[in-house]
């Protein structure tokens, strides 16, 4: 016999009444199985039950009955379309009721007689505009109805039939997944319960009931899957143990022109105990800009050099490197530490030499871009490897990274904060460390909002700044869909400024259609002041340094994320001065309007980032290609961050059990986990 698991894996042509065609349009929307059929969850429901009308809210879809109080009257306009309104008494009330573009129902509404009608209530108007109409008083019994999404010829009403057939021939099937216990311990309803309750839900409480079950389980599985490949990759790969000389590092923190912030100090903790361990670091460092990340990647390869290893520090672009490398040599040559820089212009004998001296171990600290994960890079003994700006890296490159020498331990280290919910999901496989505050006397950087209409005085308090000898960015918004309308917009904004200034300042351009070469002269010149405005589009968004820079100013501001708004605007506010940003734009939603005032409200890289995932959803978050980001059935990332949370307690402790691995209260769970994607090929017991 087969077992019920087995069942609901067959084909949904095995439910009497659904036939090829309709398999062929369900698998449209990826249903092929009774499975999947049931796991179509509704996204949310029409409320047919009536309702009292001093207790609906402006907007809420609702359910009303009452007598039609005059007769319709129907206005045509436009091509084909139309407004029939009528009056309503509800209770004591007297409403409106306005039907678009359904002039038939005209000749079936009566007067004095009752109606229910469905719609969005405007509380303002005391209007229903309605989508649906039944005559006579309500006899059906009160109703909540799942809508669904659907494709191409399979309706709404379509699902909830196959839902019901489902039901009928397969309902007994749906077995537990979850062990007794933790039903127990968070008082969820069985599998079958859940699945039938969010379908065909009686109240309110019964689709609440259902999806924390299916949410919790959905994260669950999602977490799982995390957590074994990370049990698997600390098991399979083990890592360098580093013995760091305390003593020398202690002496090391002392030379710093600065004590160290609390929150550095603890994750120079978290880091240097991964480092001592057997085990393999992978763990992601968040930080805002300014944090001070720089000086904890210092110490981390003073404690790998101490013990006997080398370093290597790898960086998106070559401007960043050099910056790098010069914070680097600043902080550890006193001690002797050799450090060089290898990027792709590092050419002819120069760079034979470097790798020469990196294989024989004469180097400690090799610093550069993509050019450090090449074949022809041998290190002597690689111990550790630090990237930054690591979301630009992708999940490849972080492989192959972990791959390079002989397990070497990594920290990834990230400016863009990455909000907790986000950090545990996508990067789950890492540990995370945050440097949650910032070095103290910090200026905040003043941010303003200003509409495309006040240019003219955007453009004379810049030359106020450029007056006193400063230096400002102009940023040009970056058009996925358009590279070319991208560049074009930069090149106008910098031909009309150049205009505008007319010779009083230099002005430079920079957009990612120059060549490595090209970008590193204008960033020179900019770094030199001898251009006193740089326009460009986002190149500029990761690291650069150019302290006198005082103002930012970004066009189109709604078009960026929050995220990356911040990292712009981190480009100013180095150096001693009062620093400013001005965020040009015109949003047109008020979700647009606004994140561009919460822009103006804090500078806290953390606080924006949950923002922008809550405004945004996590799939915009890092932008499409690279985003990683799973997709759940019912769960939602943001909204259910607590339940997440749990699942991936309950995840962590579950893998590191014996009982998980043997008991059969788990056998669900196992049978999942060693069928999953992710662990294909890997042998977990
Ligand atoms: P980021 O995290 O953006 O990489 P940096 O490492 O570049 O930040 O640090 C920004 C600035 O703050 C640097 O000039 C650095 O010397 C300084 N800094 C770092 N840590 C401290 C500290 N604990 N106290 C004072 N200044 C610090
Ligand atoms: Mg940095």
């Amino acid at each position: 016999m087969m077992s019920g698991v087995h069942r609901l894996k067959q084909s949904i042509t095995a439910i009497k009444g659904i036939g090829d065609e309709t398999a062929v349009a369900l698998a449209e929307m990826n249903i092929y199985s009774i499975e999947d059929l049931l796991e179509h969850y509704p996204f949310r429901y029409e409320d047919y039950r009536l309702k009292d009308l001093t207790e609906v809210k402006h907007e809420e879809r609702l359910t009303l009955e009452g007598k039609v109080q005059s007769e319709p009257s129907l206005v045509y306009y436009g091509r084909k379309k139309s407004r029939l309104t009528v009056k309503l008494l509800v209770d004591h009330f007297l409403i409106q009721v306005i039907f678009f573009n359904q002039p038939y129902l005209k000749k079936k509404i009566v007067l004095n007689e009752t109606i229910q009608v469905t719609g969005k209530w405007d509380m303002h108007r005391r209007t229903i505009t309605a989508s649906e109409m039944q005559l006579g008083p309500s006899n059906q019994k009160e109703m909540l109805s799942p809508v669904y999404h659907v494709k191409g010829t399979i309706t709404v009403k379509g699902i909830r039939r196959f839902l019901q057939l489902a039901f009928q021939q397969y309902g007994d099937k749906i077995n537990e997944t979850l062990p007794q216990h933790l039903l127990a311990k968070y008082r969820l309803p069985s599998r079958k319960e859940s699945i039938k309750m969010i379908h065909f839900p009686s109240d309110d409480d019964d689709i609440k009931q259902a999806r924390r079950r299916i949410v919790y389980e959905e994260f669950l599985y999602f977490q799982l899957k995390m957590q074994a490949l990370r049990k698997f990759e600390r098991e399979q790969s083990q890592g360098v143990m580093q013995s760091y000389d305390l003593k020398k590092l202690k002496g090391f923190l002392h030379s710093l022109p600065f004590p160290l912030t609390n929150a550095q100090k603890r994750v120079v903790n978290e880091i240097l105990a991964d480092m001592k361990s057997p085990y393999r670091m992978s763990r992601l460092l968040q930080g805002d800009v300014g944090s001070g990340k720089t000086v904890v990647a210092a110490i981390a390869l003073f404690a790998s050099i101490s013990a006997g290893f080398q370093g290597a520090l790898m960086v998106p672009t070559e401007i960043l490197a050099e910056q790098h490398a010069e914070s680097l040599i600043g902080l550890l040559q006193a001690f002797n530490i050799q450090c060089e820089l290898l990027t792709s212009s590092v050419k002819g004998k120069k760079r034979k030499e470097i790798l020469e001296r990196l294989q024989l171990g004469e180097i400690d600290v090799l610093i550069g871009t993509h050019a450090l994960i090449q074949d022809e890079v041998h290190f002597h003994k690689l111990g550790l490897v630090i990237t930054d700006e690591q979301h630009r890296f992708g999940v490849e490159q972080r492989k192959i990274l972990r791959e390079k020498g002989e397990n070497p331990d990594v920290l990834f280290m990230t400016a863009t904060p990455i909000p907790r919910t986000l950090a545990i999901t996508v990067f789950g496989e890492m540990d995370v460390s945050v440097i949650d505050e910032m070095p103290v006397g910090r200026k905040t950087i003043e941010t303003y909002w200003a509409k495309h209409e006040m240019l003219e005085r955007v453009l004379a308090f810049m030359e106020k700044e450029l007056a006193k000898g400063r230096q400002a960015y102009v940023i040009c918004p970056l058009i996925e869909e358009s590279e070319k309308l991208d560049v074009q917009n930069a090149i106008d904004v910098h031909a009309a400024l150049m205009t505008y200034f007319d010779g009083r300042y230099q002005i430079g351009l920079m957009h990612g259609r120059l060549n490595a070469d090209e970008k590193d002269t204008v960033m020179k010149a900019f770094s030199q002041n001898e251009l006193q405005v740089l326009v460009s589009t986002t190149v500029v968004e990761v690291g650069v340094n150019v302290p006198n820079a005082t103002l930012m100013v970004i066009y189109d501001a709604e078009r960026f994320g929050l995220a990356q708004l911040h990292q712009l605007r981190g480009r100013v506010g180095r150096g001693s001065e009062q620093s400013y940003c001005i965020l040009l734009a015109n949003p047109k939603t008020e979700i647009g309007k606004e994140r561009m005032q919460i822009m103006t409200e804090t500078n806290d890289g953390f606080v924006l980032s949950e923002k922008d995932l809550e405004l945004r959803g996590p799939g915009d978050f890092f932008g499409k290609k690279q985003s990683g980001v799973p997709e759940f059935k019912l769960a939602d990332m943001v909204h259910d961050y607590r339940t997440l949370e749990t699942a991936r307690n309950d995840a962590a402790m579950m893998i590191q059990s014996e009982e998980f691995w043997h008991s059969p209260s788990y056998a669900a769970l196992r049978d999942y986990l060693h069928k999953s994607e992710v662990l294909k090929g890997e042998k977990l017991d």
